[in-house]
């Protein structure tokens, strides 16, 4: 059994993750958005891709259009394809990042690779762009190396932003950060958070017990602001993805692929995608995914 134990406020949200379909035929876990918490800091999307068995069938997520945020996918186990219309083609492997800055509009696909392993295992994420930087021409970054720090027996990945004096390069635009824990056994540690950012943990690896609560994967836990410190102790091996941020200043509505400021500016990405027209094109596929109809008035995040 695996198990991590925190000590946590009474504030806590624990979110339970739906079920979604990414591509065909691959089952996923999504925590963002959801409905009682849309975003956590600029992070506005969050989906626990596997682990899921590729042997036979390989991932295959057909050429689709996104505006107004950054994809960012942390590789766990596996291997999967980048492709997109700037012409990057990049295999990310277990512990690497990739990084794709929409801005005015880019198009991308993923897919297995031809040889690859039989489990595919990734955290998918969305970073929401600050209004100065929406509009940003589109840019796509692989990060091969990640630093870390071991401390009170775990092992930290920096993925985004600065954790106990640790920096990711990683290229974001508001004050984020994202860390992958480990621990190989029990351990007990205590950490300090920002107690102006809001947090979101999500088990990878185990069941996780808070202040003697089980919680197994697929349950999103959110810390609202004023939190100073994490108190962690595992029973035994355990792994966990820590997201947060300062919470977003402004109000975006997130549709399909799309981030936008408002209504008009999803509706002109809509039908830019649907004519062809913005997103160029991803070389080597011939489908592409269509956009939903859209109907109605579109919520936003706050
Ligand atoms: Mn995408």
């Amino acid at each position: 059994m695996l198990a991590i134990t925190m000590s946590i406020s009474p504030d806590a949200v624990l979110i339970p993750t739906r079920d979604a379909l990414l591509g065909e035929r691959m089952q996923i876990r999504r925590a963002l958005p959801s409905r009682t918490q849309r975003m956590i800091g600029a992070w506005c999307f969050l989906d626990q891709a596997g682990p899921a068995d590729v042997s036979t069938h390989g991932m295959h997520v057909a050429p689709h259009p996104h505006i107004g945020l950054q994809t960012f996918t942390w590789m766990i186990e596996g291997e999967i394809l980048h492709t997109d219309s700037l012409g990057y083609l990049q295999i990310i492997r277990p512990n690497q990042i990739n990084l794709m800055t929409a801005g005015h509009g880019i198009s991308h696909a993923e897919t297995s690779p031809e040889q690859r392993s039989a489990t595919v295992y990734a955290a998918q994420l969305w970073i929401a762009l600050p209004d100065a930087q929406f509009d940003l021409p589109p840019a796509f970054q692989h990060y091969p190396d990640v630093p870390y720090l071991e401390q009170q027996g775990l092992r930290m990945q920096v993925l985004t932003g600065e954790w106990l004096g640790v920096h990711s390069a990683v290229q974001v635009y508001s004050l984020l950060v994202a860390v992958d824990f480990e621990a190989k056994e029990a351990t007990t540690a205590s950490l300090p958070l920002r107690a102006d950012f809001e947090y979101g943990i999500l088990p990878l690896v185990g069941s996780v017990q808070i202040d003697g609560q089980s919680i197994t994967m697929g349950t999103l836990l959110y810390l609202p602001i004023g939190q100073h410190h994490l108190s962690i102790s595992t029973d035994a091996a355990a792994r966990f993805l820590l997201i947060g941020g300062e919470p977003f200043q402004s109000e975006r509505i997130i549709w399909w692929n799309f981030v936008g400021r408002s209504q008009q500016e999803i509706e002109q990405a809509r039908q830019d995608w649907q004519h062809g027209t913005r997103f160029g094109q991803v070389a080597g596929f011939t489908d592409r995914l269509d956009a939903p109809e859209l109907i109605g008035l579109l919520k936003t995040t706050r």
